[in-house]
């Protein structure tokens, strides 16, 4: 039996794939090691989306040639998107990798190890299949917020992403199977799960074309949401990342009616121009981002709205970076994840327009829209004070002790200080006293 370590890159998606492999090796015997230095098994699940977090992982596994040499038993691994999209010229790039596995075979890890704990180097495994991959339904114990993937893939084909490229073609699993899942995670204590897929959205779309009962007024992941609602023990649904083109009116019910759903909801805008979102593939107007903003807003009383926005996109000129600006300034983000366009080889963005907007523009756009969301956020946040809000608790804060810290419904993060008998998992009322661009400061009101 062998030690291992699994580093992560990347969004939700891997994370959750990285537990359900650690649960797959542990059943195999295997222990997690305490850290990478130790282990003897060092997998990199990796990310994708961006040139950059790509050149982390080659510049990161390139380093550990010194530690293959001094350490030949030492089973390395290049796992998830990065292994689906270059496969085997990894390993010529990177010799002394043992073995290169994309996001399909994630479950045929275990035994790959194995072959290469007996001595085997140079394993690929790319393929990708129709069907879901089986035997990824593990979790940690004792988790109080876990997340659940309920789809794999994507079938957008959005001009600058490479994930239906390296996740597929979109694949959802059945409600049974993760209404059973949830089941058994709050019978464990768990209290809040986070719904992943890249376009949650589209949960179940794709079965029921193939079963010619797609009705565009209904929503399949709506009524995964009702489902999962119904689960005793549960007190709180996210999920993530749902697509305006299929927030319909069936979606907008069930995520405002739903009490355990999360009033906080993360939206991806990309772009506020109606030119570049075009390009972009995305599939709607601004006007039509914002009348799903609008909708979810006029139903109800609080609600928080985060976004991911790609600046530079070929020939985003200044006006179009000002219709970004604008429509951001509209919504009123409280959070957003802002990103400089990179070119992904594969994608219709590569292969058909220049990277042509210079870094430093890339940059001073980035820090401009940052910059926006920061002051926007302060004023923001102001609401709060005087309010009690809910908080999932999550335990002391890890820069000051004498706090702990939890999640309110709207997302935010919560400090105040603790109160006897209070543990993790716990729902508490804190009346905010105070707050910051990035934090609400409160106590805990007594029941
Ligand atoms: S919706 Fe577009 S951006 Fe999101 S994963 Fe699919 S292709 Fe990529």
């Amino acid at each position: 039996m062998a030690s291992f370590f699994i580093r992560t890159y990347g969004c939700q998606m891997n994370e959750r794939d990285s537990e359900a492999l650690a649960c797959l090796l542990e059943a195999r015997g295997h222990t997690p090691a305490a850290s990478e230095e130790t282990a003897d098994i060092l997998l990199f699940n990796t990310c994708s989306v961006r040139d950059q977090a790509e050149r982390k992982v080659v510049g990161k596994v390139g380093l550990l040639k010194r530690l293959k040499q001094k350490r030949p038993d030492l089973v390395l691994g290049i796992i998830g998107c990065m292994a689906q999209n270059h496969g085997r010229a990894l390993l010529d790039e990177l010799p002394h990798v043992d073995l290169v596995v994309g996001t399909d075979c994630l479950p045929q890890i275990p035994d790959l190890v194995e072959e290469c704990l007996n001595g085997t180097h140079g394993l690929v495994a790319t393929d990708t299949s129709a069907e879901l991959p089986v035997g990824l339904g593990g979790h940690r114990a004792g988790q109080r917020s876990a997340f659940v993937s309920v789809m794999r893939g994507c079938n957008q084909f959005c001009s600058y992403c490479i994930v239906p490229y390296t996740r597929g073609r979109e694949k959802s699993r059945p409600v049974a199977e993760i209404v059973a899942e949830i089941e058994r995670l709050a019978a464990s204590g768990t209290r809040e799960v986070c719904l992943l897929g890249q376009n949650i959205t589209a949960y179940g779309i794709a079965e029921t074309r193939r079963e010619g009962t797609r009705d565009p007024e209904k929503s399949p992941f709506a009524d995964l949401l009702r489902a999962v609602h119904d689960i005793p023990g549960l007190e709180r649904i996210r999920f993530t990342s749902p697509h305006v083109k299929f927030m319909n009116d069936a979606f907008i019910e069930a995520i405002t009616s739903l009490p355990k759903v999360c009033k906080s909801f993360h939206v991806p805008l990309q772009s506020g121009s109606d030119r570049i979102l075009d390009m972009m593939r995305r599939g709607y107007t601004a006007a039509e981002y914002l009348d799903r903003i609008q909708r979810i807003r006029e139903r109800l009383d609080d609600v928080a709205f985060s976004t991911d926005i790609i600046v530079g996109f070929p020939t985003e000129t200044p006006e179009d970076f000002a219709a970004t600006r604008d429509v951001m300034a509209t919504v009123g983000y409280d959070m957003a994840y802002i990103f400089r366009y990179s070119v992904r080889t594969g994608t219709k963005a590569a292969d058909t327009l220049a990277d042509e907007v210079p870094e430093e523009v890339k940059m001073e756009r980035n820090q401009l829209l940052l910059d926006d969301l920061d002051r926007r956020v302060a004023v923001a946040n102001r609401r709060y004070v005087g309010r009690a809000v809910e908080v999932l608790v999550e335990g002391p804060s890890k820069r000051n002790a004498e706090r702990w810290t939890g999640r309110s419904d709207t997302n935010k993060v919560v400090l105040f200080p603790p109160a006897p008998g209070l543990a993790p998992g716990d729902l508490v009322t804190v009346r905010i006293e105070r707050t910051t661009s990035h934090s609400l400061f409160g106590e805990i009101v007594p029941s």
